[in-house]
Order: structure tokens, then sequence, then C-alpha cells
């Protein structure tokens, strides 16, 4: 009998286009139904290789011995993270998959060029399931009422004075502490024009020149601090290469500050995600530079409104936890469903920014400051198909 995790799951996989889940625990010859070695696509192969289980049994389909056997569930996997998570396409402000999979249709790719039909096939035949583009719901791919009115100069006052009441105040005291990086490129750390021991260093960095070349919430006339309290965030957001002499101030706040808090779920009443501002919000803070007016203005307005700063989702929050933005169930959005909003929470990870300059100001101080050394660099992968 499949436990209740497995009924769930596999109704769950079912309604987003994946293949319903046989209760089948134990790996025996009678389960295995391909291996790595069936497929030709290299991506394909390597992540069979990887999901796979070592089992000494011949392959059914291909007879090689031994090796990483795959079973249905196993199968199933591997076109979900292949061929669905594998397409994901980045829209302006959202994301979304351009193939699907049910075991309703059949395989309708064929203008897809560089498409492994050989090795869709295998899937086609075990699993009684059909490829197709994905038409998904408006909300996932960045449309959304709240953005449109942000991203217009005239209507974005009224939403951020919404944004302003929405998102709950958290206070950063004197027992907290973040971490901002330094990244000294070039030769001035070789010739010894940075003084790495300067606190004045790990300050906001001097206003620029002109308001395109400021980043996502400081602007020439608001000085931010970035930092966040994890590191290995700091080092992404700060696009560190191995070249790049690095160092770590520790931070904490020499008086309480009062920051408005964007991670957290806005406080209103229910709504679709493309008019609520929760949707908004993430598809801003995960969206690349043209959205950096948006965010700016936002940061002035919260300024203006008497905080300190913000805490803000981490553009690098996916790819740091390793996970999909903007998951759906039943085509709603997860963020949307009460029950799953903490799995949603703990995608996100909180970057801090600190108005003006504090650590001038005496509003942060810095407790300690450490030289970082890149030891090692790997990354997690996994393949899907080109050419869409
Ligand atoms: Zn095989």
């Amino acid at each position: 009998m499949p436990s209740n995790f497995d009924r769930a799951l596999s109704r769950h996989l079912l309604q987003e286009g994946g293949a319903e889940l046989l209760p089948e625990e134990s790996l025996n010859d009678a389960a295995v139904v391909a291996c790595a070695e069936c497929f030709e696509n290299e991506g394909l192969r390597l992540d069979a290789a990887a999901i796979g289980r070592e089992h000494p049994s011949v392959c059914p389909r291909c007879g090689t011995e031994g090796g990483a056997k795959l079973t249905r569930r196993l199968l199933a996997g591997l076109a979900q993270s292949f061929f669905v998570k594998g397409s994901l396409h980045r829209t302006e402000f959202g994301a979304a998959p351009l193939i699907m999979f049910n075991d309703k249709r059949s395989t309708d790719m064929e203008t897809c060029p560089g498409w492994p039909s050989g090795d869709a096939a295998l899937f086609e035949e075990i699993l009684k399931i059909g490829f197709f583009w994905y038409g998904p719901p408006l909300w996932q791919v960045g449309i959304n009422e709240n953005l449109e009115k942000l991203e217009q100069e005239d209507e974005r006052e009224q939403v951020i004075a919404r944004i302003l009441q929405a998102y709950s105040l958290e206070i950063l005291t004197e027992a907290d502490k973040f971490y901002r990086l330094r990244k000294v490129s070039g030769d001035a750390y070789a010739l010894g024009k940075f003084d790495s021991t300067d606190w004045g260093q790990y300050d906001s960095p001097p206003p620029p020149a002109a308001a395109e070349e400021a980043g996502r919430l400081d602007s020439p006339n608001l000085p931010v601090l970035y930092g966040s309290p994890d590191i290995q965030t700091c080092l992404h957001e700060c696009r560190v290469t191995v070249e790049d002499a690095l160092f770590i101030a520790t931070l904490r706040p020499v008086r309480e500050l009062k920051l408005l808090n964007l991670v957290d779920f806005a406080d209103e009443a229910f709504s679709h995600p493309c008019e609520d501002l929760d949707h908004a919000m993430v598809m801003l803070f995960l969206a690349q530079s043209h959205a950096y007016p948006i965010s700016r203005a936002i940061a002035c307005a919260a300024r203006d409104a008497g905080y300190d700063g913000l805490v803000y989702p981490s553009f690098f929050s996916m790819l740091r936890n390793g996970v999909q933005p903007f998951e759906s169930s039943f085509g709603l959005s997860n963020r949307s469903i009460p029950e799953l909003r903490p799995m949603e929470a703990a995608k996100m990870i909180p970057n801090l920014a600190i108005f003006g300059r504090p650590i001038h100001e005496g509003t942060l101080t810095v407790t300690c400051i450490n030289r970082v050394i890149l030891r090692k660099a790997t990354y997690s992968i996994h393949f899907g198909p080109a050419g869409l």
C-alpha cells in the first residue's frame, strides 16, 4: 500500500503534469525499467547516473549489466528534472517551464530543433506520457497589476504607500550581527592602496556619479550599506572571483534599528497572484537591473517614512538554496496556499540594506574584520534540453 505521503505526492505530480507514482520501495530486477546507459543525450545520461541507484541487474532495455538503474519513480523524477525544470524560462518578472508532460496527451514537440526524440520515446513508452509546450498561468510569467503600476512613474507612489502599510517592522538590536564583504579587484590591494583594517572601507560606497550606475536600492541621494547574515550570499552578491582580494566585516547595531521587512508575507487580504502585493515584491527582487528604479523608489520612501533600512529577498535566494521560484500546485501559486507558505518563506535569503553611512554615523559598529580565502568552488547542476 502506498503511504499517505506517496498518495499526496503522486496526486500533486499528476496535477503538475508529472506521471503517477507507483508504490515501489525496493530495487529488484522487476522494478528496474531503464539505466543511465539507455540515453543518447549526454546530459540525460549524466543526470540518470546521478539519480539512478547502483544495482547488479541487467537493464531490460539496453542490456547493460550493473551501473545506475532507474525505476519508474526515478524515471519520472528524471523527466521532471530534465524536461520541466530544465526548460525553465525567465521572463522580465517571472519564470515558467517551457515544457510539460502528462499521461493525458501524446508528444507534440516536432517543431523543436535539437529535441532528443529517441530518448523522449523511452519516457513516453515506459511512463505512458507525452511532452508538450506548456502554457503557464499568467502570474507565473510576471503579470501582476501592482508591478504594472510600479513600472509607471505616475502610479508608483500609491503602490509604494500600500507596501509601507502592508509589510511588517523588524527591529535589529545590539545582539544581532551580520556581514559586509569587500571585494578588492585589480592592483589596488597589491599596491597597498587598500587598508583592510579601515572601518570606513566597510561603510556604504560613495554615491555613484550617475543614477543609472547605482545598485538595487541605493541612489545618488541615498547611500546604502548592503549586508547579509549569510556569508555565502555575501559572496554571491559581490560576484567574487578567484582573482579578488576579499575581506569581511562583522557588523552590529549600536542602537535598535527599524527595518521594513519585505521578505515576510504582506499583511493583506488574500487576492489573486496577478493582483496581490506579495507576488509583485518577490518578482521585483528576483528580477535583474531593469527592476532597480522601482526598488530604489521603495528604499527612498522607506527612508522618508523613518525606517533605518530594509530586509529584502536576495536575488541569489534560489541559487543559494537550489530551489525553483514561483512553484505552483493545481495552477495556484504555492505562496498563496497557507500550508505551503513556510516552505516558500524558507526559499528566501534575507539581505539587509541600512540607509545612509551607518558606520560613519555610528549606528553600526565593526566588531571584527577578517580576510576571506576562496578554498574551493563547486557547482551543483542538472541538465535540460538545448535549442528551445
Ligand atoms: Zn539501459
